[in-house]
């Protein structure tokens, strides 16, 4: 083993520090540190040929050279090329400089030319002794932080490059669809990945720039190419790693005591009947837990699509195969509401055999966790209805078959994998369905989320009146105000968001108490209640009770953890500062009301400035509320305006995502990389493994939860 303990290396450069902060460790690293532009430096251009605006080159001999000190002190040096003339003013000199633009000097100017044929001037050109030999290929410009300056990056990447192995990684006859490469003896070919970056990095004068700058180069597609092919394979592998895994199989006839299994019960009792979509998920999902591999499914639905009862189903076949259930919601009002669902709709028909559902939240008493963890570690609970707290570690189920997450992007990798865990005893996973809200693009389904099965419900139930959306200046928040005391007195209820704002908690929590205090003021006689996310629990839980029981006219609230409520008589939602919320997220707010068969309206409340404006962009994007209420179409226009971040929850790792790849436009690279994955894992799993080790380095775990 290397001794590391006796001889300590140089402490690194500053140089060499802002390397590092900016993730280029590796060779590979630098080699994928590519230019933001380039500058031409391989070219003298006659300054009879500059026009105003050119960024040039020239090479020019000092006719003069002096200091100005008015109308401040300034150094104007005048040059001449035999082609034309032009003057080089700067502000800030050193004596040195002025020894350098001496008359009669020859130089090598580079800067921007102002001015036209009568008067050509540069600002702060670059410039030093004439000759030399030109670069044969434009002058890369890196993105870059204090500290690295840019001839220093540029010789650590060149160095880099020459270093790397950059040995190709893609299996003869699975060529990416990226066009073209011009080589140096005028053949055109497949590019390799040395080839792409050397272009990259360094390209010939004779380039199209505009195909470096939208990446439509064959150089950057096959980077793109690359890119994507990895994250296909890191995801492909871990769903073969899992189809290695054993779970307990649940087959619908496996009724533990021949009665009527509780799947057929709960549907005879439901007071509707499932959508075809509905049925159709069921079955997918039915199909997996057939299955003695670990079901991975995400199920996406519209908000008010009904994933609940879904969710309820499949637990009734894993209880049905006499094996425990757990369903998880990210925050204890949704968890709660679903145990008070589970429990209207289950409970009757397990108490023949003697089971029961289970609550485990955090907060909970002693003495009431003990009893529960008694319940899941016996098997009398055949489902458990939590929070996280569900995972920890003193609970211990007796045989856990399925575990649903609600609203999964608000859980976190480690989270999935602890409970991914308690089955270990009986050397099993349980299947996993994990279900959300948000409905991710498709692109963002096929590459985020390979590894993964996905079912849509792409109905609404019926009778479902659409809700109308309004935008609003809050110049006219009376206006607003008025009709909610319309729809109060009309027996309806109304739910009113303030906006988070992330770096003042208590700032918003000052404006949601303002806000209570006014509309109770404006609203007399009716019951205005107040819901923040500082508020202890068993008051949260107070507040709800009267709101879902329909005691309480309006409801405040600070934040849009608690939006996953289901009270069908709400019919009004108001949305303060809506220019705050991302459009997905003021879907799903939208999305609390329209449960029941009134008409409903959300009020988008957008905030005006001194001059009565808001930014045109922002009501632009708003504006996309009012034309639809597809949840599908909304997400697509938010991941046009903010990116895949919003979508990926825990996923959202900085380091997972893709930084070449664009899936708006690179849907055709995409679909290669997802049909070549299968077969180079196939066929060349050493090609594979380095592929994903050279561009994903540690972090495909990430991927990978
Ligand atoms: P989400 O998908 O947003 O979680 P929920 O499961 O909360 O939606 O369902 C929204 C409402 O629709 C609930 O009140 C639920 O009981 C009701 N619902 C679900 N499925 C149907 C159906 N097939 N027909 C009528 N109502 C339904
Ligand atoms: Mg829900």
């Amino acid at each position: 083993m290397a001794d590391t303990s006796r001889k300590t290396p140089p402490a690194p450069s500053a140089a060499q520090k802002a390397l590092h902060k900016l993730g280029l460790v590796r060779d590979i690293d630098l080699a994928l540190h590519l230019p933001l532009r380039y500058e031409d430096e391989t070219r003298i251009v006659p300054l009879r040929n500059a026009r105003d605006g050119d960024t040039v080159q020239i090479e020019a001999t000092v006719t003069s050279s002096e200091v100005q000190l008015r109308p401040r002190r300034m150094l104007k040096v005048a040059v001449d090329d035999g082609t034309g003339t032009c003057e080089l003013t700067f502000f800030s000199f050193y004596p040195s400089h002025q020894k350098t633009l001496a008359v009669g000097a020859r130089l090598r100017i580079r800067g921007e030319v102002k001015g036209g044929f009568w008067g050509r001037q540069m600002l702060h050109p670059q410039f030093r002794v004439a000759g030399g030999e030109l670069p044969a290929a434009l002058t890369p410009v890196y993105p870059t932080t204090a500290g690295l300056p840019q001839p220093y990056l540029r010789r650590a990447v060149v160095t880099a490059l020459q270093r790397a192995d950059l040995s190709e990684t893609l299996p003869p006859g699975l060529d990416p669809p990226v066009g073209h490469f011009m080589g140096r003896n005028g053949l055109q070919r497949p590019c390799s990945l040395r080839e792409a970056l050397t272009f990259l990095h360094h390209p010939a004068p004779d380039v199209a720039l505009a195909t470096l700058e939208d990446h439509s180069h064959p150089a950057w597609q096959r980077l793109k190419a690359e890119e994507l092919l990895a994250q296909q394979l890191s995801q492909q592998q871990s769903r073969r790693a899992r189809d290695q895994l054993r779970a307990p199989v649940l087959r619908p006839s496996q009724a533990a005591d021949g009665a009527w299994p509780l799947h057929e019960q709960l549907l005879a009792v439901l007071p509707f009947g499932l959508t075809a979509a509905q049925r159709r998920v069921g079955e997918e999902i039915a199909a997996d837990l057939a299955r003695s591999v670990p079901m991975h499914r995400l199920l996406q639905g519209d908000v008010g699509s009904g994933k609940t009862v879904v969710a309820a189903l499949a637990a009734c076949r894993a209880m049905d195969a006499g094996w425990q259930c757990a369903l998880m919601a990210p925050t204890e009002i949704l968890a709660e509401q679903h145990f008070t669902k589970m429990i209207g709709w289950l409970e009757p028909l397990l108490a023949a055999s003697g089971r029961r559902v289970a609550w485990l939240v955090g907060g909970q008493k002693k003495k009431e966790r003990a009893a529960m963890l008694a319940l899941v570690e016996s098997g009398e609970a055949a489902l458990v209805v939590g929070t996280h707290a569900v995972i920890q570690e003193q609970v211990r189920f007796q045989k856990l078959a399925l575990a649903i997450i609600d609203e999964q992007h608000r859980f976190g990798v480690a989270q999935r994998l602890e409970l991914r865990r308690k089955l270990e005893a009986h050397g099993m996973e349980p299947h996993m369905l994990m279900m959300s809200a948000t409905p991710i693009p498709r692109t963002l389904a096929m590459s985020y989320y390979a590894d993964l099965d996905v079912s849509v419900i792409d109905e609404l139930p019926p009778g479902r009146t659409p809700i109308v959306t309004k935008l609003i200046a809050d110049s006219r928040k009376d206006e607003v105000i008025e009709r909610i005391g319309a729809q109060v007195a009309a027996g309806r209820q109304v739910y009113w968001v303030c906006p988070l704002i992330e770096e003042s908690e208590a700032l918003d929590l000052s404006n949601a108490t303002a806000t209570h205090q006014d509309l109770s003021e404006a609203l007399p006689g009716v019951v205005v209640g107040l819901l923040h996310s500082r508020m202890p629990a068993a008051e949260k839980k107070a507040v709800m009770a009267l709101f879902s029981s329909g005691q309480m006219g309006v409801l405040v609230s600070t934040t849009v953890i608690e939006v996953g409520v289901d009270v069908p008589n709400a019919s009004l939602m108001v949305i303060e500062h809506a220019e705050r919320f991302g459009l997905s997220q003021l879907h799903q707010l939208r999305g609390r009301v329209g449960r029941g068969a009134a008409a409903s309206a959300c009020v988008l409340l957008y905030a005006t400035n001194d001059s009565g404006r808001v930014g045109e962009t922002a009501k632009e994007r708003l504006r996309a509320m009012v034309e639809t209420n597809d949840g599908f179409e909304i997400a697509r226009r938010d991941l046009e305006i903010r990116g895949p971040g919003e979508f990926l929850g825990a996923r959202q790792s900085g380091d997972a995502l893709l930084r070449f790849a664009d899936l708006a436009t690179d849907t055709h690279l995409l679909e290669w990389a997802r049909a070549t994955a299968p077969l180079m894992l196939d066929r060349y799993p050493e090609w594979a493994d380095r592929h994903v080790a050279r561009w994903l380095g540690g972090r495909a775990d990430y991927l990978k939860a």
